[in-house]
């Protein structure tokens, strides 16, 4: 049965279903799994013939070993790896993983949608219905509660800063209905971050409202991001093991990888592509790990000053600088080069990659200078038109809008007005 330890402290130990339902240990590590599995022989013989949904269901249940009984799980993964991760070949040795053919455009679905079911599982014996808090500055938001939606025993509340998200950001957190409420807050995100806090330290709230979190830290969201690594590998196999380029931020898709790696996936290298938020290309160039303020960028999903994953990776690496270094390589990207790595895979490939991708599209480029045969596997984590407003002319006229989002822009918004004024959001809970 698996197990799980903090980063902070590996005597105690936790099940499964304590660490997703408390998203984060008391000591405030984060939770590792205590063994990861390698997988057999017979695995990586059969993976050719295995669909997405087959051999992701192998991956957790190796990797859950019973914490969650055959069937079960079996229908929380077939539901949440219910849409396609293709690999695009851009040339012989650049391929891209589209990871954005979810519900919300983008990789985040995979943790959302899997979490959502997992959390739902672990919740089952419960008599009260759980109400995960989240504050979103957009993106996330929207994943989550797109993966959430219409989930037994489990209510929703997201909070947004009023007039700073986009227009299709709102809609995707005010239009569902159900059980997922949208709360506008009269404030930024960081007020809508501090209600949800103090909301969590308030015996008033926590005796009335059982509640919980939908942190990206949480392991049932790092536990799906592990399948896609063995999807793309099976769809461009030939013998060689191939490198991946994750664009990262907060370090979760990277450290699945990683976990991927240690199931037994063959990897060259994985690079890490930074925007000029930098810390881990820091960290790999001196061995010192600095967390700074985040900065303002055009990939602002890798907009995160104090990664943190970093903890999940020391861990992996018994904090051994080397050891990091022989297996990620790390690479930082501007804003300016970005813009031009966007015309640049447009110019010669007639391919639209978003921000984030053409950050590690540009981070492969450079790591190609020095390993020109290497076959590179890029992370596309989210589709073009979700950044549409920062594409360069005319490729941002050439964006073909998908359907699920495009409809959205008709929908109806319902969002409950809020103040920044805990005694109006405790009121609130209180009358749930
Ligand atoms: C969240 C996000 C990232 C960063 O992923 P991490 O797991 O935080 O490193 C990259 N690209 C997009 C589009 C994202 O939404």
């Amino acid at each position: 049965m698996m197990k799980l330890y903090s980063t902070k402290n590996k005597q105690q130990e936790f099940t499964l279903g304590e660490a997703v339902l408390k998203g984060l240990p008391d000591d405030n590590g984060l939770f590792m799994p205590a063994h990861i599995p390698k997988l057999p022989d017979h695995f990586f013989k059969k993976l050719p013939e295995m669909s997405f949904p087959e051999l992701s269901f192998a991956v957790a249940y190796a990797l859950i070993d019973g914490a969650i009984p055959y069937q079960e799980l079996e229908k929380i993964v077939f539901e949440s790896i219910d849409f396609p991760a293709p690999v695009v070949r851009l040339d012989e040795q650049t391929r891209i993983l589209e990871l954005f053919h979810g519900p919300t455009l983008a990789f985040k679905d995979f943790g959302a949608r899997f979490m959502a079911r997992t959390m739902s599982y672990f919740n089952r014996t419960e008599k009260s219905e759980l109400t995960i808090l989240v504050a979103t500055s957009g993106d996330t938001g929207g994943a989550v509660a797109s993966g959430f939606y219409d989930i037994p025993g489990i209510n929703v509340i997201i909070l947004y800063p009023k007039g700073k998200v986009s227009h299709l950001q709102e809609q995707q957190l005010t239009t569902l209905g159900k059980n997922i409420t949208a709360l506008e807050v009269d404030g930024t995100f960081d007020d809508c971050q501090a209600l949800v806090k103090k909301a969590f330290l308030d015996k008033d709230v926590t005796q009335h409202l059982r509640i919980s979190s939908a942190n990206s830290i949480n392991i049932a969201r790092l536990i799906p991001q592990s399948f896609y690594y063995f999807e793309a590998w099976k769809q461009v196999f030939q013998g060689q093991p191939p490198v991946f380029i994750t664009p990262s931020g907060n370090f979760g898709n990277i450290t699945a990888g990683l976990f991927a790696q240690k199931m037994g996936l063959p990897v060259k290298k994985f690079i890490a592509a930074n925007n000029a938020n930098n810390i881990f290309y820091k960290y790999l160039q001196t061995g010192e790990y600095h967390p700074k303020p985040s900065i303002q960028t055009i990939s602002n999903a890798m907009d995160v000053g104090a990664p943190s994953n970093f903890a999940r990776i020391m861990d992996l690496y018994g904090s051994t600088w080397n050891n990091v270094k022989a297996d990620i390589d790390g690479f930082t990207v501007n804003d300016d080069a970005t813009l031009s790595g966007i015309n640049q895979v447009f110019t010669k490939y007639q391919y639209i990659i978003d921000p984030h991708g053409a950050v590690g599209y540009l981070a492969f480029k450079e790591y190609q200078k020095k390993n020109p045969d290497d076959m590179g596997i890029i992370l596309e984590t989210a589709h073009p038109s979700k950044f549409i407003d920062v594409l360069p002319e005319p490729i941002s006229k050439k964006v073909i809008i998908p359907e699920r989002l495009a409809v959205l822009a008709e929908k109806t918004k319902v969002a409950t007005p809020m103040s920044i004024q805990y005694k109006d959001f405790k009121e609130y809970l209180l009358n749930r």
